[in-house]
């Protein structure tokens, strides 16, 4: 086994014990691989053990390496933030984007959606722990948002993301978790059809589990440090 086989394999155990102890079904959260920085090889020693969904976070590097291994099944995910200027790249490669958190962005991801490809997956990120610096729309605004977003006709709303500050211990990370959590049964109490709660990293993902999370996003537990940002970042 490569080293990459090795950490996937000890992230899906993570996973399926979080599961467990949560007492919720192990399928019921999906696993996206987060291979900002590393390069091509990497996404393929993750895909030949099984990895399918990847996510990425810098557009131009992200679409070379769609580009590059356009010959694999893979689904890849928007995590990063979008600048209205790269909004075209991102509807016409990626699958899914979880970082839509004004409406301009998502009005223009919906016009440049290119009509031979499926719609694109949307999670509106929200701003949980009120970081006054960080991106995500406030809690209070994310019903509005959602409302506007599910009306676009070449976006489908799927959930909410969030990235909140590390927390201390175990239960700090599960009660800001818990708010994404509350606030997604919220938005789907309104009658919106959601079904993705994307939260939980490396580090917190037990907790993000417990929480009520349908999709972790882990690099580093998988591919191991990054070091540094591609080069032209
Ligand atoms: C980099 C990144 C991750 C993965 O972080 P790790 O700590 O390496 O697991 C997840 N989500 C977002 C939005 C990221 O930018």
């Amino acid at each position: 086994m490569t080293k990459i086989s090795t950490q996937l394999s000890a992230v899906q155990q993570r996973i399926h014990d979080a599961c467990l102890a949560a007492g919720r079904a192990p399928a019921a959260v999906k696993l996206l691989a987060v291979s900002k920085t590393f390069d091509t090889d990497a996404v393929q020693a993750a895909f030949a053990a099984g990895q399918t969904l990847f996510g990425e976070n810098y557009i131009q590097e992200a679409v070379e390496k769609i580009t590059g291994l356009r010959h694999l099944p893979l689904e890849w995910h928007c995590i990063g933030p979008i600048q209205s200027n790269k909004t075209r790249l991102v509807a016409g490669h990626f699958d899914w984007v979880h970082t839509v958190d004004r409406l301009k962005v998502a009005e223009r991801l919906s016009e440049q959606r290119p009509a031979d490809l499926a719609p694109l997956q949307v999670c509106i990120q929200v701003n949980v722990d009120g970081g006054a610096t960080k991106s995500g729309v406030a809690p209070a605004d994310a019903l509005a948002l959602a409302q506007a977003v599910a009306k676009l006709p070449r976006l489908q709303l799927r959930g909410i993301m969030c990235i909140p500050e590390p927390a201390p211990d175990f239960a700090a990370a599960c009660e800001v978790f818990k708010r994404a959590g509350d606030l997604f049964e919220a938005l789907r109490a309104q009658g919106l059809a959601l079904d993705t709660l994307s939260m939980g990293m490396s580090a917190d993902l037990e907790a993000a589990i417990a929480s009520g999370s349908t999709l972790v996003r882990v690099g580093s537990a998988i591919f191991g440090t990054r070091h540094a940002k591609p080069v032209g970042h």
